[in-house]
């Protein structure tokens, strides 16, 4: 027997029109929502994640400017760029793609979108008011997690889960909306002794490592839910996660495909939350 495949196409589906038809309330109040993304790299995941984002913002009725400072930009050239975006009145969402120019941290960076524009949580002031369960915009892969168990109606409240990961993109902030529903949750990274055994004793598994095939049916018990939020390159020009689907799949309860599960998701949220900042 298979795992059931828990696809986030449906849900992105839904999220999108929902967003659509209030980008559409909007422009025709006068206050069309709009959507930057700052890219510094030349970096060929992230010029296909770029694309993407653009793409489904123009269907949902949503400007986006792509902000192209070039692989060699400065931090201060990054900084200034996201403050004047900051102020500019037309911009409601900010974006700053990774990877950054060497010598540059996101973390640091962040800090320079404004906390109400930082539709993508990566302003540590979000974090910090997730962490500490107010209001702010969760890092939208985060997010997704948790959006697409609820959708496929996986209950959280007193299981244990593992999050593989802990970045502030995606790991710690995962952690924190996981905790919030009352979740036992466990979160392992590269220090961690015995990743199996850690994992293969929790219901529900996230991995988000950035390594293609890492996690096995060997750190999976049988019947678990598992997301994947891994996008690693693969050999034939597509996209792979961090699980072994053809190991994990005959001993997993449930599990997200790569592509369309938890992708879609994430690209959905960030334009609804462009929409809300600019409703706001
Ligand atoms: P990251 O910043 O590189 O963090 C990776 C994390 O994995 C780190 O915490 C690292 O531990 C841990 N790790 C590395 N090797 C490990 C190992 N062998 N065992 C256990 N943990 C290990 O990556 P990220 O930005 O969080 O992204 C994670 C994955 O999600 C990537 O594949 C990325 O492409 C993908 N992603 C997908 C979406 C989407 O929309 N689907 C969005 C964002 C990211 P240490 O902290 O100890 O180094």
């Amino acid at each position: 027997m298979s795992a059931l495949g828990l696809s986030g196409k449906e849900l992105a589906a839904s999220i999108r029109t929902e967003t659509a038809a209030r980008a559409a309330e909007l422009t025709a109040a006068g206050r069309r929502p709009k959507l930057a993304v700052v890219i510094a790299t030349a970096d060929e995941s992230s010029a296909w994640y770029v694309r993407s984002i653009a793409r489904a913002a123009e269907k949902a009725g949503i400007a986006c400017d792509l902000v192209d400072l070039g692989a060699d930009a400065s931090a201060e050239a990054i900084r200034a760029r996201l403050a004047a975006l900051s102020d500019d009145p037309a911009v409601h969402g900010i974006i700053l793609q990774t990877p950054l120019p060497e010598g540059a941290a996101l973390e640091d960076l962040a800090s320079a979108i404004a906390f109400e524009k930082d539709v993508d949580g990566a302003n540590p002031l979000s974090l910090g008011r997730l962490a500490a369960g107010l209001p702010a915009y969760a890092p939208a892969t985060a997010e997704a997690v948790v959006a697409i168990l609820d959708h496929h109606k996986v209950e959280l409240t007193g299981r244990h889960v593992a999050v593989v990961g802990r970045s502030t993109v995606v790991g710690k902030p995962a952690a924190h909306l996981l905790l919030d529903r009352n979740a036992t949750v466990t979160v392992c990274h590269s220090r961690t002794a015995d990743l199996a055994a850690v994992t293969s004793a929790c219901d529900v598994v996230v991995a988000a490592v950035g390594r293609a095939g890492l996690i096995t049916a060997a750190h999976v018990r049988p019947g678990a839910v598992v997301v994947d939020v891994g996008t690693n390159p693969a050999e034939d020009g597509g996209l792979v996660g961090d699980v072994d689907a053809a190991s994990v799949a005959p001993v997993a309860g449930a599990l997200t495909p790569v592509p369309g599960g938890v992708g879609p998701v994430t690209t959905a949220l960030l334009l609804r939350h462009t929409v809300g900042a600019a409703a706001l």
